[in-house]
């Protein structure tokens, strides 16, 4: 499901066979509203402040939960770098090299087609581009 598409969290999980809980409809909505691809450092230190009780580990299981159920992406863009996306849409992921950030981008030619012989069953389409964001060229000129 496109992300735009979601206007109550707690009724899309348990669409999706997961059971509301507070700080699971919180880790969700945090991945909606981020647009960077939030790491597991980044989710837990947000929500750690409007919820004391949170864990590292609830963060971390919460979003292989997500994951298992497929509402949720793991972009691997380093391997040595967990990043998560809520939308699950083929789209192409473009990291800055100055910055850091990681920005979505639409694939315009329709479907990302392969030559993969028959009995391959593609899971995931990844499409990784880096580069300059637009508000760090501007700061080099
Ligand atoms: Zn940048
Ligand atoms: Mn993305």
């Amino acid at each position: 499901m496109n992300k735009k598409t979601i206007d109550n969290v707690g009724d899309y999980l348990k669409s999706n066979g997961i059971k509301p809980s507070f700080q699971r409809i919180r880790i969700f909505e945090y991945l909606l509203n981020s647009k960077e691809h939030p790491k597991v450092d980044d989710i837990y230190r947000e929500l750690i402040q409007e919820i004391p009780t949170l864990s590292k580990t609830t963060v971390y299981n919460t979003l292989n939960l997500f994951m298992e159920k497929g509402i949720v992406h793991l972009v691997t863009i380093e391997g040595t770098e967990n990043r998560y996306d809520v939308n699950i849409e083929d789209h192409g992921h473009f990291k800055c090299e100055v910055c850091g950030r990681v920005f979505d981008f639409e694939i315009l030619e329709g479907d990302l087609k392969t030559d993969l012989p028959e009995g391959f069953v593609i899971s995931q389409k990844d499409l990784f581009f880096r580069g300059t964001c637009a508000d760090c060229s501007r700061k080099k000129n």
